[in-house]
């Protein structure tokens, strides 16, 4: 579903990505591990253009991204095919990102009914039925502020699903929650990696990447160090750096 190649990507002088290919094909989950920096929210964001990038090309179902311009000022070239990926390239974010003056109903119908411009009964019952999914039916005509933050989570991952997105990005959708809460929304993933539903996961938390992953690659300063199935790269990394990483991490 999700293919990048030899994608180049600098702020200003920093190289933050410098080359980096992978590919998620449908149905499979692939996690992206490293260290702090290594560029992991940049190539998530880069994926569904959230980000420009210079060099390099970033393909969504076989369409390549068309670009004009070079280098620092490429741009994607046509807009209709930014909104596509972006509303087939649903994000869920670590903090959340829940409207506050929405409910948590309105939060996750919202996008579906201005940006797809579907009729609200039908967004309505189809964001009711996520709603239920998660485990947050109850919460529909709550504040996100009177939520927990699994609660908050659980409701941003229906808001993404309620796009009927191609694949879902997370960008470490655990990591601003207590451990105890860290398991419903761990549970929620693990159930839509069940689904076979195609995901890329920017994940701290190894033993979730060890479990719903079908592939892992780890990014260490701007460059893909080592990759392949989560046995290899849990069980038995080759490189120094990745031995180096788990064992901080784990
Ligand atoms: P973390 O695990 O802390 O979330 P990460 O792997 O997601 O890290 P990125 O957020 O992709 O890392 O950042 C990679 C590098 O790019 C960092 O050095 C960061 O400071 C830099 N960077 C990220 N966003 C910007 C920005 N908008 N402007 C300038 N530099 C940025
Ligand atoms: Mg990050």
């Amino acid at each position: 579903v999700i293919e990048i190649k030899g994608l180049h990507k600098a702020y200003g002088p920093l190289e933050v990505l410098k080359g980096i290919s992978l590919s998620a094909p449908r149905g499979h989950v692939l996690s992206l591990i490293g260290s702090s920096g290594s560029g992991k929210s940049t190539l998530l964001r880069c994926c569904n253009l959230l980000e420009d990038s210079q060099q390099g090309d970033v393909i969504f179902e076989g369409e390549p991204v068309r670009w004009k311009g070079d280098g620092a000022a490429r741009r994607p070239a046509d807009r209709a095919q930014v909104t596509r990926f972006r509303t087939n390239l649903s994000m869920v974010f670590q903090q959340f990102n829940l409207w506050a003056h929405m409910t948590i109903l309105q939060n996750v119908m919202e996008a579906p009914c201005t940006v797809l411009g579907q009729p609200a009964a039908e967004v309505e019952a189809r964001a009711r039925k996520l709603l239920d999914k998660v485990g947050i039916g109850d919460k529909a005509d709550a504040w996100p502020a009177q939520l927990s933050g699994g609660q908050q989570q659980r409701a941003a991952i229906a808001r993404a699903l309620c796009m009927e997105p191609r694949a879902l990005l997370f960008d470490e959708p655990t990591s601003a929650l207590d451990p105890e809460l860290q398991q419903e929304v761990v549970k929620v993933i693990k159930d839509l990696a069940g689904e076979h539903r195609t995901m890329l996961l920017v994940t701290h938390d190894m033993r979730l990447a060890a479990d719903v992953s079908d592939h892992v690659v780890f990014l260490h300063k701007g460059l893909v160090e080592e990759e392949g199935p989560p046995a290899q790269i849990f069980g038995n990394p080759q490189t120094e750096r990745l031995r180096q990483f788990l064992s901080a991490s784990m």
